[in-house]
């Protein structure tokens, strides 16, 4: 049996990775998202660094799977819109990448492929219904269902850091105003520790003026805000939160969760929902790809 690639895209990197004989054996390779942003043909840019990556591991490789950071279409095969990656939009990306690479290539939507890991090998194994949201760069929610992504209209929903939030008038990247990731994102700490004159990596340690800890607190509230409509709506047995944020440094984990809670419905879900943080991290996208090869997706 041989080996499948698997990409975790991201804002900021695209980190490279495979599966042997359907074990996840590590992720080896990062490579910067601005160089794939920045091709003339990024399709073939994707190609040329999965060849270069079965090259240097030695790999005969069989299938290729992409956590994809935007709105795939129904079909999985193309992106429907891609505000972070704009010369993906209308790009040829699994039909391309089959034809350049000769293998079976899907995507999934990167959030469904870190909860799907979580599901399949992490804090939801054995969870009937879970939903996930994972901050980052952005913000993610993936609602699993047995193990089935729900979907929706094209291959993109539960976009839950497109929801509004606030009433302020902020433009968004997605281009509606008011959206949660506007507000509450990784770009939101970015700004922050600019504007504070701190390091973004431990804002939540070092935040020590007044106006900055009340500008955190905002950020945390709109997080669990969202995260209890979230819930409100899909009643899941688990809600699942992961992401870079939320293992930060002095990230305050026990307010998210208490002002999370303190807008659950009364008694259910409230009562019957019970909650967990990520425990795989950076690993998820493996172990995802191995629940969609189980499932006979690939
Ligand atoms: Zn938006």
């Amino acid at each position: 049996m041989s080996a499948a690639v698997v990409i975790d895209m991201g804002g900021t990197s695209l980190r490279l990775g495979h599966l042997f004989e359907g074990k996840p054996v590590g992720m080896f390779q990062t490579l910067p998202t601005s160089a794939l942003r920045q091709a003339s043909d990024p399709v073939a840019f994707l190609a040329e660094a999965v060849k270069a990556y079965t090259e240097a591991q030695n790999l005969r490789v069989e299938a290729l799977i992409i956590g994809v950071p935007f709105t795939p279409d129904r079909n999985l095969s193309t992106a429907l819109t891609s505000p972070n990656i704009r010369n993906l939009e209308g790009a040829p990306i699994k039909t391309g990448l089959e034809q350049h690479l000769g293998i079976k290539v899907m995507l999934e939507r990167d959030i469904n492929l870190l909860l799907l890991g979580e599901w399949y090998a992490g804090a939801a194994k054995g969870i009937k219904d879970v939903f996930g949201m994972f901050v980052g760069t952005g913000v993610g929610g993936s609602f699993l269902q047995a193990g089935s992504p729900f979907r929706g209209a094209s291959g993109g929903a539960v976009e839950l850091g497109h929801i509004p939030i606030r009433a302020e008038g902020k433009v968004c990247v997605c281009g509606n105003i008011d959206c949660l990731e506007a507000y509450a994102c990784g770009h939101t700490l970015v700004a922050l520790a600019e504007r504070y004159d701190t390091q973004v990596d431990q804002i939540f340690a070092l935040a020590d003026s007044a106006e900055l800890r009340q500008e955190l607190d905002a950020f945390v509230r709109d997080l669990a805000y969202a995260l209890a409509s979230a819930i409100n709506l899909f009643q899941p047995d688990l809600a699942l939160v992961g992401g870079g944020i939320p293992a930060m440094k002095a990230f305050p984990k026990e307010q998210f969760k208490s002002i999370f809670y303190e807008h659950l419905r009364k008694p259910v879900p409230e009562t019957t929902v019970a909650f967990t943080w990520a425990e795989l991290g950076s690993e998820a996208a493996l172990w995802g790809a191995v629940a969609l090869q189980e499932k006979g997706q690939l």
